[in-house]
C-alpha cells in the first residue's frame, strides 16, 4: 500500500520517546564490570571484622560446613518460610536419593503485618496439622527449617533476624532468634515434638540440594520473590569467623546481596546510586523498607512487575501507548504481577494474546503495536535484572577463583521467565571470561535443601 509519511514520522517520534525513556534500564558492559567490582568490594568488607559493620553485603557465616557425602539417611521434616508460601514437607533420604513423601503449602500474604506470636503460632499449627494428617504426631522427627530473611547465626540452631525483607513487617521478630520463636510456639501447643537441627537460608538449601547430585557445586542463587546468593568460602578468608577451624576448613557464606547498594539511615546514597532510576525511587517510596534491599528491588520478582507498571503509566501519560488512556486499574500499585512479564515475553503469537488478555483485565483493549511496546518495556526491565545479577555472580565466581564453577539456582522468576536464563549465561561469560560458570536448576532448594542440611547435621552428630 501507500506509505503515509506523516504517520511514519509520528511513529518514529513515539519510538524514540519509548527508547529514550528506557535508556536508563540499559547498562553498558563497562558499567556492569563496575557493578561486579563494587559487589566484590562489599563482599570483602563484609568478611572483614574491621569493615563488617559498614558493609552492604553482610556475608553471614551459616555454620553449614560439610556438603552431602551420599551416606545421609533417614526421615526428615522440612519447614520452609519464604516470601510467598509456608510449606511443610516430609522426606525420606537414603541411597543418595531424596524422596518427598508428603507436602503442604499455604499462602502467607495475609501474615505479613501480624505479630511474631501470631506468625509462629500459625506456623506451628500448620506443622501439627501436617504431622497429624500424615500419621507422624506420635514421632519426634528431625527437622530442617528454611527461613529466607536476613539473620545472624551463632550456630546451626540460632538465627537472629536483622531486618525483614520482601515487604514483611511482622512485629516483635527483628532482633529475636527465630529458632527460639519456633520452639516456643511448638511448646505453647504441646501436642507435637520435633528436633530442629538447623535453620538455613533458601540459598544454602539450593546449594546443598544441588551438591547432592553435583558434588562440586560451590554456589547457590535464588531469584524468586527476593534474591540472594551463597557460596562456599575458605575459612581462612572469613575474618569474622569466630568458630573452630577444624576440617573441613570451609563454610557456606550467605551473602545477603539483596542489601547491596543500600542507603544509610539518613537516606544518603549508596554505591548503586548512579544506576537508580526514577522508577526504582518510586518503588522505594512504596515499600516498608525504603532505601533498603536496593539490589533486590532492582532485580527480583516482588518488584519487577511494579517497575513495568510505573513505566507504562509514564508512557501512557506521555501519550506514547494505550492512546493516552489511563485506567484506575493501571494506576493501582502492585497490580501488574511479575509473572505477567514472563507471559508477555514468552508469547510469540502474531496477535499477542497473552498481552491483550492481561490488559483486558485492567479494562484496556489494546492494539498490536501497544503490545509490542509493552513487550519492549518488559524485556528492558527483565534484562536489566538479569545483567545486574550476573555481575553479582561474576563477583562470587571471581572470589571463588576456580576455573569451573557450578551454581545451583532456584526461584520462580529464574525458572519461569523465558529469557533471563540465557541472558545470565551470556552476561556471566562476558563478566567472568576466564571461568566457566554452569547454572544448574535445583529441584526445590528450600524444601529438599532443608531436609538435606538436617540429614548432614544428623550424620555429623552420629
Ligand atoms: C532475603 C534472603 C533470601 C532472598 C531470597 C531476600 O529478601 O533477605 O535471605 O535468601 O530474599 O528468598
Ligand atoms: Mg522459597
Amino acid at each position: 500500500g501507500q506509505a503515509n509519511p506523516n504517520r511514519n514520522a509520528d511513529e518514529n517520534i513515539e519510538e524514540n520517546e519509548l527508547t529514550s525513556m528506557l535508556k536508563c534500564m540499559h547498562h553498558r558492559i563497562d558499567q556492569l564490570i563496575d557493578v561486579k567490582e563494587l559487589m566484590h568490594r562489599e563482599m570483602m568488607k563484609g568478611l572483614s571484622k574491621d569493615t563488617h559493620n559498614t558493609a552492604d553485603v553482610k556475608m553471614y557465616p551459616t555454620y553449614v560446613r560439610a556438603t552431602p557425602d551420599g551416606t545421609e539417611s533417614g526421615d526428615f521434616l522440612a519447614l520452609d518460610i519464604g516470601g510467598t508460601n509456608l510449606r511443610v514437607l516430609y522426606v525420606h533420604i537414603s541411597d543418595k536419593v531424596v524422596k518427598q513423601i508428603a507436602e503442604t503449602r499455604h499462602e502467607i500474604k495475609d501474615l505479613k503485618k501480624v505479630t511474631g506470636i501470631q506468625l509462629f503460632d500459625y506456623v506451628a499449627e500448620r506443622l501439627a496439622e501436617f504431622m497429624e494428617k500424615n500419621g507422624l504426631k506420635e514421632k519426634t522427627l528431625p527437622l530442617g527449617f528454611t527461613f529466607s530473611f536476613p539473620y545472624v547465626q551463632k550456630g546451626l540452631t540460632s538465627a537472629t533476624l536483622t531486618a525483614w525483607s520482601k515487604d514483611f513487617e511482622v512485629s516483635g521478630v527483628e532482633g529475636e532468634d527465630v529458632y527460639v520463636l519456633l520452639q516456643e510456639a511448638i511448646k505453647r501447643r504441646g501436642d507435637i515434638s520435633v528436633n530442629v537441627l538447623a535453620v538455613i537460608n533458601d540459598t544454602t538449601g539450593t546449594l546443598m540440594s544441588c551438591a547432592f547430585e553435583h558434588h562440586d557445586c560451590v554456589a547457590g542463587l535464588i531469584l524468586g520473590t527476593g534474591t540472594n546468593a551463597c557460596y562456599i568460602e575458605k575459612l581462612e578468608n572469613v575474618d569474622i569467623w569466630d568458630g573452630d577451624t577444624l576440617p573441613p576448613q570451609q563454610i557456606i557464606i550467605n551473602t545477603e546481596w539483596g542489601a547491596f547498594g543500600d542507603r544509610d539511615a539518613d537516606g544518603n546514597g549508596g554505591v548503586l546510586e548512579h544506576l537508580i532510576t526514577e522508577y526504582d525511587d518510586e518503588i522505594n517510596r512504596s515499600t516498608v523498607n525504603d532505601g533498603k534491599h536496593i539490589f533486590e528491588k532492582m532485580t527480583s520478582g516482588m518488584y519487577l512487575g511494579e517497575i513495568v507498571r510505573l513505566i507504562l503509566v509514564k508512557l501512557t501519560k506521555a501519550g506514547v501507548i494505550f492512546n493516552g488512556n489511563i485506567t484506575d486499574d493501571l494506576e493501582t500499585k502492585w497490580i501488574f504481577k511479575t509473572k505477567y512479564i514472563s507471559y508477555i515475553e514468552e508469547d510469540t503469537s502474531v496477535n499477542n494474546e497473552a498481552c491483550k488478555s492481561i490488559f483486558k483485565k485492567f479494562g484496556l483493549e489494546i492494539k498490536d503495536e501497544d503490545c509490542e511496546k509493552v513487550k519492549t518495556v518488559c524485556s528492558a526491565v527483565s534484562s536489566r535484572a538479569a545483567k545486574l545479577l550476573s555481575a553479582g555472580i561474576a563477583a562470587i565466581v571471581c572470589q571463588v577463583g576456580r576455573k569451573e564453577v557450578i551454581c545451583g539456582v532456584d526461584g520462580s522468576l529464574y525458572k519461569y521467565h523465558p529469557n533471563i536464563k540465557t541472558i545470565m549465561a551470556e552476561t556471566t561469560k562476558l563478566l567472568a571470561p576466564f571461568m566457566t560458570v554452569q547454572y544448574v536448576e535445583s529441584s526445590d532448594g528450600s524444601g529438599r535443601g532443608a531436609a538435606i542440611v538436617a540429614a548432614v547435621a544428623q550424620r555429623l552428630k552420629k
